[in-house]
């Protein structure tokens, strides 16, 4: 049971039921601006809300389930296509938005891994990207699940594909267009903030990628463009949407953070079973703000604690991410200072080799370099793995696909509703 979460913050102020939804009725009472730019999208919204919002509409209760089936199972972009409404009531919903984003580009690694550039309704674009992950022993290899994940997407015919199983079924979403932490080695961070996702445009990414690939997702990453613990509110709406609207478990989940003093205690207080991730990524405070600006007002000390204090509440263990950048953190004797930090703590510390950018000339450490600081972790009793960044060739660093994209191709913005 997922505890109370707030809905979509940005537009409570002018709500007339919980959803912030007006009465439909009010539509020829509007001005000239787009409607779209005064109901909230319906997308992020759960089967009682959408119920209520049947009811104001003098519709009978059952429709909200209708509704609710429609948006989240079938993918209606229009609810002037759910062909189970009364003609006349599906007409007059032709201008409620729904809320899904336009493909704005696609591309596909050899991996599988697919990235999309999302289009929002105010033009912005998100990156997502879509990460499957192949059964262990079956003669799945990176090069053989392309025509699988070509088939999921109805480039190539379902018979045509060999027989490997896509056993997970990972997004990595955004939660801000740009990100505005400025994080030294991040694409997106330089780049520049833009605004907050609203709660529907991140369950969007997830429909999105789940729908390409024609089947279910089966875990969430918030690690694409931006900070989500400063987008608390639409962050924790769109996880109560994923896991009780699409149906993802909890604990398929992990939100990402570089760490924003108070907040996560914030997200401790609601006790969720999602995984907390932590972009650590130095075992001493001088470096860590030489690389993270915003760690200058967040000593390591405090935000170490506040993870203690995460764990103690939660009962869940944390995971710490820690960039390997060659030459500057991935020194043995750095490798023991990040295990005195972590001592005795109920952790797991990801460690990802560095993603070049072209901003910046960090350079990723080789492979005995990396090997050798896993070995002194274990030799300490620290829980580690290797993430390597997946869809290398795609532009995987977080944000850099957008970054050449539109670099490429400016994208009009429209006008700000
Ligand atoms: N702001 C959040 C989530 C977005 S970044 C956070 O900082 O955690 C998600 C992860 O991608 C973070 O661990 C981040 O440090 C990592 N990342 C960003 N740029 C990278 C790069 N060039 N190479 C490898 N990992 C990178």
């Amino acid at each position: 049971m997922v505890a109370p979460l707030s809905t979509d913050g940005s537009r409570a102020s002018d709500s007339h039921t919980p959803l912030g939804l007006s009465p439909l009725p009010a539509f020829s009472s509007l001005t000239d601006r787009p409607i779209r730019c005064h109901i909230p999208p319906l997308l992020g919204a759960s089967v009682e809300e959408l119920t209520q919002w049947v009811q104001a509409q003098q519709q009978p209760a059952y429709r909200g389930k209708q509704l609710h089936q429609w948006i989240y199972q079938q993918g209606v972009r229009s609810l002037s296509d759910i062909s189970v409404f009364p003609k006349s009531w599906r007409e007059s919903l032709a201008e409620v938005p729904v809320g899904r984003s336009n493909l704005h580009y696609r591309t596909q690694a050899p991996d599988g891994t697919v990235k999309y550039l999302l289009r929002l309704a105010d033009g912005q674009i998100v990156e997502t990207v879509g990460i499957p992950s192949f059964e262990a022993n079956s003669k799945a290899d990176w090069g053989a699940a392309l025509p699988v994940a070509r088939a999921a997407t109805g480039q190539l015919a379902e018979s045509d594909a060999p027989a490997v199983d896509i056993q997970r079924l990972t997004v990595c979403v955004s939660s801000q267009v740009g990100c505005p932490m400025a994080c030294d080695f991040c694409a997106t961070g330089k780049g520049g903030f833009q605004r907050n996702l609203q709660r529907h445009e991140i369950v969007d990414q997830v429909l999105t990628v789940q729908e390409d690939f024609g089947r279910r997702v089966s875990n969430i990453v918030f690690m694409g463009m931006g900070e989500p613990l400063l987008n608390i509110d639409n962050v924790l709406g769109s996880v109560r949407s994923l896991n009780q609207d699409i149906g993802i478990g909890q604990r398929g989940i992990t939100i990402s953070t570089v760490g924003i003093p108070g907040h996560i205690q914030r997200l401790a207080e609601h006790r969720l079973q999602v995984t907390l991730a932590v972009s650590l990524h130095a075992s001493n405070q001088a470096l860590r703000q030489q690389l993270i600006p915003s760690a200058r007002q967040y000593p390591l000390s405090d935000l170490l604690q506040e993870c203690r204090d995460y764990v103690q509440i939660t009962g869940r263990r944390v995971t710490f991410e820690y960039i390997l950048l060659s030459g500057l953190n991935d020194s043995p004797e750095q490798a023991e200072e990040l295990a005195n930090q972590l001592r005795g703590f109920q952790s797991h510390v990801n460690l990802i080799p560095y993603n070049p950018i072209s901003e910046v000339d960090y350079q990723r450490p080789d492979p005995r370099r990396v090997q050798s600081f896993v070995k002194t972790l274990q030799k300490r009793k620290i829980a580690v793995s290797v993430r390597y960044s997946r869809g290398l060739e795609a532009d995987a660093a977080c944000g850099q696909l957008r970054a050449s994209q539109i670099s490429q191709n400016p994208v009009p913005l429209m006008r700000d509703c």
